[in-house]
């Protein structure tokens, strides 16, 4: 069963049609990547999925319910959760300081608490945070200011701040950017083990095909804001049209 269904989604900038008709299917408890070349509309057409933009035409649907015309934290809360292509963790903050955040804000209750209830629930909070960063492998490093970690660490935290807030679909907007080889090998290792353990599915935007063939299920290649191919990795790989528009052979 589609968990995410993208129909007919046209998104237009100015004189520019950055996504022109794209219909999608991301398969429950699946992982697939959209690759493509820079400015083929990945980015704007996650930025339609999470609310951030509106799209001119079609629809989108989320375990069978619309997600257009909802607030971003809307559909937040309908359980998709993103990492953006630039991170956005609170640099002034310690790593646990911003693993603290998604775990009070998945407490979306009220705050009309007794001072003893809220002294469990603070201890709730610090105990999922904790549990979290060990999940990450963060632990060692919950103490540090977060704006000097690497950049593959600052990654996993952004991970687990997503994962924090128990999402079924995880977007992903190119994690392993700008990462060191073996960053971007312990984030594929990171990615593999969640879908293991997690009931979840995982929408990765992705250009490093290593990071792409390690994780993929099916593969979706946009080029100009159009769906050019979707199929498996095995038959991406040896796709004629695919080496020509984006392996550049
Ligand atoms: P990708 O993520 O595949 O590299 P983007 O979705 O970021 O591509 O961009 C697709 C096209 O839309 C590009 O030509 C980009 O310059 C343009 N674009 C993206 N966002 C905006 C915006 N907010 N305003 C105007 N043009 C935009
Ligand atoms: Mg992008």
């Amino acid at each position: 069963m589609a968990i995410l269904e993208v129909k007919n989604v046209g998104k237009r900038f100015g004189g520019l049609q950055a996504l022109g008709d794209v219909n999608l299917n991301v398969e429950e408890n699946s992982c697939h990547a959209i690759i493509g070349p820079n400015g083929a509309g990945k980015s704007t057409l996650l930025n339609c999925l999470v609310g951030k933009l509106i799209p001119d035409t079609g629809s989108v649907m989320f375990d069978g319910q619309s997600v257009l015309g909802r607030k971003p934290y809307e559909i937040n809360q309908m359980g998709i959760s993103r990492v953006f292509q630039t991170p956005e963790i609170f640099g002034d903050l310690t790593v646990m300081e911003n693993m603290m955040i998604p775990c009070f804000a998945k407490r979306d209750g009220s705050f009309r608490m007794h001072a003893l209830e809220s002294i469990a629930h603070e201890k709730d909070i610090v105990g999922k945070a904790e549990h979290m960063l060990e999940e990450m492998k963060l632990i060692d490093k919950r103490d540090m200011h977060s704006a000097s970690m690497s950049r593959g660490d600052k990654r996993r935290l952004e991970i687990a701040m997503c994962l924090a807030q128990d999402p079924r679909l995880l977007l992903l907007d190119e994690p392993t950017a700008g990462m060191a080889r073996a960053d971007t090998n312990n984030t594929i290792d990171l990615l593999k083990q969640i879908k293991e353990e997690r009931d979840i599915t995982i929408a990765i935007i992705e250009h490093d095909m290593h990071v792409v063939f390690s994780l993929a299920e099916r593969i979706t290649v946009l080029a100009q804001g159009t769906p050019l191919v979707e199929d498996t990795p095995d038959n991406i790989k040896g796709h004629p049209k695919v080496r020509e528009a984006y392996l550049g052979e």
